[in-house]
């Protein structure tokens, strides 16, 4: 304990290291309110992309429907700007969609009037293309900052993170369908990418092979997929717990 105490470096690494925890943790809401799972008793999935809409998320939509599974999808405003049709067709097939900010920039280090405009223009982009306002929202990279929790109330958003990510924009799709088939549990919440950032015309090939793999092998498994919204309102467990309990599936 002396040791500890007489450190300096130790505080400061202490400091740090609860930062680095609030920003990128999945289960930790300290910096915006959050959930990360639905409930572990109940076998069941939520699908999520991010970075979307984009020209390649039709042929995903397609996949999808083939295996009757509905998602959630984190869209940007400025593509939804770009591409309305696909956002409104995404939403006429049944999907859900959340807030991914504005312009896909990281949220740390920024200042909060900064997210507020991320957010805001992103909402205000869903009113005027889709006719309503989303309550569910995902920070670019999974990084949330001081301000961030003020923006989200104000927009009446709760903040949705995961227990599995695919890494499917950098991995190939057998290594993204092993981690999804592997690191499934009951609750889970599942992020893959129907885009990349603002890029135009992404290849999510490697997404959609993943899941022609892994739907299947779920499925046979008797894992039902859900909506987050679903996912959460079939919750019987008070939100506190669903924000502070351990797991050991995160990423
Ligand atoms: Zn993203």
């Amino acid at each position: 304990m002396v040791e500890v105490l007489s450190n300096p470096l130790t505080p400061l690494a202490i400091v740090a290291g609860g930062l680095g925890c609030a920003v990128r943790a999945p289960w930790c809401d300290w910096l915006a309110p959050s959930v990360y799972r639905g409930d572990p008793r109940r076998k069941t999935l939520a699908l999520t992309f991010d970075d979307g809409p984009s020209e390649s998320t039709p042929e995903l939509l397609d996949l999808l429907d083939r295996f009757g599974v509905r998602a959630t999808f984190f869209m940007c405003g400025a593509n939804v700007r770009r591409l309305p049709a696909i956002a409104q067709e995404v939403f006429c097939r049944g999907h859900e969609i959340g807030n991914h900010t504005d312009s896909h920039s990281p949220l740390y280090l920024k200042s909060a009037s900064f997210i507020e405009h991320e957010i805001a223009t992103a909402q205000q982009t869903f009113e005027d293309v889709l006719y309503f306002r989303p309550k569910y929202f995902r920070a670019p990279f999974g990084c949330r900052w001081f301000g961030l929790s003020a923006a989200q109330h104000r927009h009446d958003l709760l903040g949705v993170m995961w227990t599995v990510i695919g890494l499917d924009w950098k991995y190939l799709a057998d290594q993204v369908a092993r981690r999804i088939a592997d690191r499934a549990r009951p609750g889970g919440i599942i992020c893959l990418h129907d885009g990349r950032g603002l890029t135009v015309n992404p290849d999510i090939q490697n997404t959609l092979d993943a899941l022609t793999w892994a739907l299947p092998v779920l499925q046979n498994q008797g894992y039902q997929f859900e909506t987050i919204s679903e996912l959460l309102c079939q919750t019987n467990q008070p939100a506190q717990s669903l924000i502070t309990d351990e797991t050991s599936s995160i990423e």
